[in-house]
């Protein structure tokens, strides 16, 4: 899936200090209630067994194999076999594994019931016959509906009783049948029923059904068709005060089973036939292309598809709309269509154009051609997630895949790339390769995140991609990576909620993350052509994460390398957190390693839920370069490997008196800290000549530095000292690390004394750099564009006068014009806000009615967020209200408005009033949509800092115990608050003191 925007804030804080918050609380994520919470502890402690023995037999040794009868294989049939073994619940091989394992303790001990809410694989389908028809033209919309049919054509691999599938608020209408193929026996269906719990159908039989043999399982149904952005669900938009319908999907994880009756796990792959049944004035969009239309009276159109390769039952999608396309073909001849609203189809070209390039580019990169004939995507009004990769139909929500020209901004641009290329990776890594189960989504999302930047590197060589990586991902990921609260990328999961609370940035950033750095000490040609090895042997299949590990350690032995590459990865994925290594240079020139967990916060007590099998030690690839010879452009030639050990040393002959940086380029996924000495000489470095370090380990200084200093392992003082060079600075990653730091630093200071000072600080960092011209000239490159585009949201943010009344003066010329914005598209939301925040009514009410007649999803995202920057107490009131008036926000927006205004400062204490006044209604309205309604909660609490509102909290927290899910965030505002405390009481002085020194406060 792609990922969902916390914000479309990024024209002017793509460090706000939301990136501070604990795991789960951007992007996206769910949360679970105390009594879920309790069932599904068991459910882990369940699964984790099986985890255990997974890891088992990823290292299992000769005795292990002897004693289970396996025969002599490689060590990826083994794993094949073990991965069958554990499908079907034997333990036998794995107690002899068990024995034979003491080098490394497992995970967690745990008793077992693998099973518990696994489907039986006695039984399992081959081919589904659908058909499925949204009701949706009459009546009122909340009584629409779908119905249908399906026939499974299952066959039997173990003697049984019954077949077992899922279901999920479906009504089964007519008597359910099973026959036997080719032969007369008679129907063998006697009876059924359903496991709410499991969601599970069992079809019990007259008698057993034979192994080896096939059966036809015919069902009928029929289900609520709501907008509930859910399975097969309503979506609708506005033409001319009418409200136009379209019937829509969304099935990862685990909702095609809310659509119709099937085997809902991603290993359990078959071929679809699919017809959908419309009315004439609408088309329909399935995975592959249409083959037939038969009228079936009454305005009725039944569309039949081309039977689909083996497949997901989550990458299935089906779409019923009024919807128009434009269409191309890609260099190998694939028909690629984008698809939108009819009065959007102008803005969907340039996805279309990267969509046709990066696919071809994919095809060569893997080796292997899409197997599809075609490819469609579609962008849509009502959409949960940023995008999803369905095979051959991928989805968007409108912001993620349409873009215009003139209005869009260059990160609208960019987001618009960067999601096409991560949905087109999953066609390979996803959708051909399938994790065996949700315990290793990150193989899917960690490597779309980290492929995706390969794409648009592709088609954008100029926009940096790689070296964006490094703060968009790599530092980033490391604030929730750091906290006790995080988890493994390989984490064990079974619940459908527990299954949606991994899609967050550890299964993603921290997927990415090392993937880059695996990339790294493989070397790019080994990496490709291991990744062919893997995509090649498992097509059409399910993986384990060891079948990759194995994969490219294979290659690297052919090409002689001999990298132990699952040695290595374990360390990286089986435990969470990150380590930081000490670089000392000795008097002898050597270097010595020392490496340790880093914790934000080391007195933080672990919830003990995950236990590192290697004692928090890591195999980490480190590099080095020093000032005599300052070399970025290292390889895969130039690493020390640091074993997991606490010490190593490398032999040298460094002079002592020159800085050292290490992990060149911030390829490795850890930090890297020094004596105050080397500190002090990179810092002297940067504000002599900062061009000496590449840009990217300017931005890994700033952001180990800031963040060593949170964690207590160096002084506040040198963290502050790095970003004195700013001034200087002009490339975008830079800023975008010392931003990211500022921003947090504001947040805190907001409200005390220090905040003029401070502000006068920013100004001053700003002001030699920002051009008043930038706020409408468009003469520039992305990257240039990128970095204006900051510098000019921190100069109007600050207050700078020349940047104030330039925005008030293009937002009047706008005014004047409504059909001609002057306005520069990328700094757009820093002018709306900056002439919102310093304007009146008049200004509000012009920028909201631009938003409400908008056509671009883009430009109404960040008028939506400008709208909030008021300094008005009565309007931003009246916004909020608005917020619950579906006629003036749409429900989806609810939230994030209430979010926006929370960061604003006035808007702070209203929006925190608003939210505990419409609590129980917020909770029915929002709390299904889970991911949104805890970004609600974490994001209009991420900026308390005081005792007081610590104690509100609690108190709040005490009156409304079960807050269904809300849960999981309100703790984690609640353990926020207290670590802002925490920074309050240590750095407010040595801040003031920074200030003082640099001459913005009188002493
Ligand atoms: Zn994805």
């Amino acid at each position: 899936m792609g990922k969902a925007e916390s914000f479309d804030f990024t024209d002017m804080a793509k460090y706000n200090s939301e990136a501070q918050l604990t795991p789960g609380s951007s992007r996206k994520g769910c949360f679970i209630s105390v009594y879920v919470g309790i069932l599904i502890l068991f459910l882990v402690v369940c699964l984790v067994l099986g985890v255990g023995l997974l890891i088992y037999f990823a290292r299992t040794d000769q005795n292990c194999s002897d004693k289970s009868g396996i025969s002599e294989g490689t060590a990826a049939e083994l794993i094949d076999k073990c991965k069958d073994f554990i499908d079907k619940g034997d333990t036998t091989l794995c107690e002899a594994c068990t024995k034979s394992t003491s080098a490394i303790p497992v995970t967690t001990p745990a008793p077992s019931k693998l099973q518990d809410v696994r489907l039986p694989m006695s039984v399992l389908p081959e081919l589904y016959t659908v058909e499925l028809q949204p009701n949706m033209y009459e009546g009122p919309p909340e009584l629409f509906t779908f119905n249908g049919s399906v026939r499974i054509r299952v066959k039997c691999h173990e003697s049984t009783n019954n077949i077992t599938l899922h279901i999920n608020k479906l009504n089964l209408t007519e008597e359910i049948r099973v026959t036997p193929v080719g032969s007369s026996f008679p129907l063998r269906y006697k009876r059924h029923e359903i496991d709410t719990k499991r969601q599970f159908l069992i079809v019990y039989t007259t008698a057993s059904l034979q192994a080896g043999q096939y059966y036809d399982l015919d069902l009928s149904f029929i289900g609520p068709l709501k907008d509930d952005l859910h399975g097969l669900y309503l979506s609708s938009y506005r033409r001319n005060n009418q409200t136009v319908y379209a019937a829509t999907t969304q099935f990862q994880a685990t909702d095609l089973r809310k659509t119709f009756p099937c085997f809902d796990e991603p290993a359990i792959k078959a071929k679809f036939d699919i017809t959908l049944v419309r009315k004439g004035h609408l088309t329909s969009l399935s995975n592959m292309p249409k083959i037939t239309s038969d009228n079936r009276g009454n305005g009725w159109i039944a569309d039949r598809f081309k039977t689909t390769p083996p497949v997901s039952t989550y990458l299935l999608a089906f779409i019923v709309s009024d919807f128009n396309y434009k269409e191309d073909k890609t260099a190998n001849n694939i028909t690629y269509r984008a698809w939108s609203r009819p009065e959007a189809i102008n803005q969907t070209e340039y996805a279309l154009s990267v969509g046709t390039k990066v696919l071809t580019y994919f095809e060569d990169y893997f080796g292997i051609p899409f197997p599809l004939p075609k490819q469609d995507m579609i962008a849509l009004p009502d959409f949960a997630a940023g995008a999803m990769e369905n095979w051959g139909l991928i989805t968007y929500r409108e912001t993620a895949m349409l873009y215009d020209k003139h209005e869009s901004s260059e990160s609208n641009k960019q987001r618009v790339a960067v999601v096409v290329s991560h949905e087109l990776a999953h066609q390979w890594f996803g959708n051909l390769v399938t994790p065996s189960w949700w315990d290793d989504l990150w193989l899917n999302e960690g490597f779309a995140s980290f492929v995706e930047y390969m794409g648009v590197d592709y088609v954008h060589p100029d926009w940096k991609m790689f070296d964006q990586i490094v703060v968009e991902d790599v530092q980033d990921v490391f604030n929730f990576d750091g906290l006790v609260t995080s988890h493994p990328v390989y984490v064990p999961v079974s619940h459908p909620d527990e299954i949606n609370e991994i899609f967050d940035r550890i299964s993603y950033g921290k997927g990415a993350s090392i993937i880059r750095m695996m990339r790294f000490f493989l070397g790019e040609g080994t990496f490709k052509n291991g990744l062919k090895r893997y995509l090649k042997k498992l097509e059409y299949k399910a993986a384990f994460h060891d079948d990759l590990w194995y994969a490219l350690g294979n290659q690297s032995a052919i090409e002689q390398k001999n990298i132990n590459v699952k040695e290595i990865m374990d360390t990286w994925t089986l435990q969470m957190n990150f380590p930081v290594v000490k670089v000392t240079v000795m008097a002898d020139g050597n270097i010595r390693l020392t490496q340790k967990r880093y914790l934000r916060d080391y007195d933080a007590v672990d919830p003990g839920k995950y236990v590192s099998p290697f004692n928090y030690k890591w195999e980490i690839p480190f590099t080095y370069t020093t000032k005599s010879s300052p070399n970025f452009n290292q390889t895969d030639g130039d690493i020390h490997w640091m074993h997991k050990t606490e010490q190593e040393i490398i032999t040298s002959n460094i002079q002592q008196s020159h800085w050292i940086i290490g992990n060149v380029m911030q390829y490795g996924y850890y930090r890297v800290t020094y004596s105050d000495e080397n500190w002090n000489r990179l810092i002297q470095q940067m504000d002599e000549d900062h061009t000496v370090i590449h840009s990217v380990n300017r931005a890994q200084i700033i952001n180990d530095a800031w963040n060593l200093a949170k964690s207590g392992d160096l002084s506040m003082t040198i963290a502050l000292k790095t970003v004195n060079y700013l001034d200087k600075e002009t490339e975008f990653v830079a800023w975008q690390a010392a931003l990211r730091e500022l921003g947090y630093v504001d947040s805190m200071l907001e409200r005390t004394a220090l905040y003029g000072p401070f502000s006068k600080f920013m100004r001053n960092k700003v002001s030699g750099i920002f051009n008043p011209s930038s706020l409408s000239s468009s003469n520039f490159t992305h990257l240039e564009s990128y970095v204006n585009t900051l510098i000019a949201a921190e100069a109007c943010k600050y207050g700078l006068q020349s940047c104030v009344d330039e925005a008030s003066r293009l937002f009047k010329l706008w005014k004047q014009t409504p059909h001609s914005n002057p306005i520069r598209s990328s700094i757009r939301l820093t002018v709306y806000c900056s002439s919102i925040r310093h304007g009146g009514i008049e200004e509000w009410d012009f920028a909201y009615k631009m938003y409400q007649q908008s056509n671009l999803a883009s430009e109404k995202s960040r008028l939506m967020l400008a709208l909030s920057c008021s300094k008005e107490v009565w309007i931003l009131s009246r916004y909020l209200k608005y917020s619950l008036t579906p006629s003036e926000i749409r429900k989806q927006d609810a939230t994030d408005v209430i979010t926006y205004i929370s960061k604003n400062e006035i808007g702070r204490g209203l929006a925190w009033d608003f939210v505990r006044e419409h609590w129980s209604q917020l909770l029915k309205e929002q709390g299904s949509v889970l991911y949104k309604f805890s970004r609600l909660i974490a994001g209009s609490l991420t900026k308390l800092n005081t005792r007081y509102e610590l104690r509100e909290l609690e108190a709040f927290l005490r009156e409304n115990p079960d807050m269904g899910s809300g849960t999981r965030a309100f703790q984690q505002a609640i353990e926020k608050t207290k670590s802002n405390i925490k920074w309050m009481d240590k750095n407010y002085d040595i801040v003031k003191q920074w200030l003082v020194d640099q001459g913005f406060l009188n002493p």
